[in-house]
């Protein structure tokens, strides 16, 4: 299934730049840096796989587990890659990246929102794919933390060969994809569609400050289920706008272009957001909200030190669910 350019726009003109990677598509020499970067990934998947057979890295603690595993790809077809995000805001973060060159530099919130045959063909293509990584990182989440959970307690006996088997059958145990959210960002500024899927715990040292906590925990994250979203949902690129009302990546990012390829992409997203024009703004008043913890519901204004301690605790708490 091929979603094809149905909006007359450009295609991306290679930069030609010394010492920059060589696209497999033949079109010619790309720099994959700063906003650009994920289009490494999309380019040439193979070398970027795990050299773990199913991308994750086994033994070591929570935080090993993530560094080893930033930037690996998970897997990957014609039409998609699956990569673990290399600055994870979750203990959990990878990120679904559609690799036809007709869309993935389409503004998401417009593409994912099309009503066309083709458009809603696209859509279900994508939320099959993202089922898929929600599995896969359910799965990580139950092999990290599984040993420590009271739902998934008698699970993890049998498999340790401490306890019989009842019934012929292992328990179920706990449904880690319930805590796994699948979006996309509202004013990404890297500039290859991506669909973040990631824990809901927030627990990492890449999170580090108020604005990054904002991007998943508000609606400034799209909910995949939340497509084909309303023309005038505040989101949109252009609320309300006309059918031909569409947000070039050039205009949306053009602040933003300070090419530093060490940047994460929520780092350089939220700095697009910030850099909005002022007739934006209002779309974007999210990731100044009051700190809110995604679990408890309590309240920390802008002071985000004491989040994170917060969250540490109810990351504890969470596992032993
Ligand atoms: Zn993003
Ligand atoms: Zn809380």
């Amino acid at each position: 299934m091929r979603l094809m350019a149905s909006r007359g726009r450009p295609k991306p003109k290679p930069v030609p730049r010394s010492g920059a990677y060589r696209g497999t598509t033949g079109t010619g020499f790309y720099n994959f840096q700063g906003r650009d970067a994920l289009g490494m990934y999309i380019e040439n998947p193979a070398a970027y796989m795990s050299t773990k057979s199913l991308g994750f890295a086994t033994g070591g603690g929570a935080d090993a587990a993530a560094s080893t595993l930033a930037g690996q790809v998970i897997s990957y077809s014609d039409d998609f890659v699956s990569i673990h995000d290399k600055y994870p805001k979750a203990s959990v973060h990878c990120l679904l990246l559609p690799r036809n060159p007709a869309v993935y530099k389409e503004h998401p919130v417009v593409l994912l929102s099309r009503r066309d045959a083709k458009g809603a063909a696209f859509l279900e293509s994508v939320r099959a794919e993202a089922e898929k990584l929600r599995a896969v990182v359910a799965a990580e989440l139950r092999r990290r933390f599984g040993q420590f959970s009271a739902a998934d307690a008698t699970r993890e006996a049998i498999l340790r060969g401490d306890m019989e088997i009842s019934g012929g059958q292992l328990p179920v145990g706990r449904d880690w994809s319930k805590d796994v959210i699948v979006g996309v960002h509202a004013r990404p500024s890297m500039s290859h569609v991506h669909v973040h899927v990631f824990s809901r715990d927030m627990h990492s040292d890449k999170m580090r400050h108020r604005k990054h906590y904002n991007s998943f925990s508000t609606p400034f994250l799209v909910r995949l289920d939340e497509f084909p979203l309303a023309l005038d949902d505040p989101r949109q690129p252009y609320a309300g706008g006309a059918q031909g009302g569409v947000l070039t990546m050039s205009e949306e990012t053009a602040n933003d272009a300070d090419d530093n390829a060490s940047e994460s992409a929520d780092d350089s997203e939220v700095k697009g957001a910030q850099d909005m024009g002022q007739g934006k703004r209002r779309h974007l008043d999210y990731l100044e909200n009051d700190l809110k913890c995604w679990r408890c519901g309590k309240t920390f204004g802008n002071r985000f030190q004491e989040l994170k301690r917060h969250l540490q605790s109810e990351f504890e708490a969470w596992i032993r669910e």
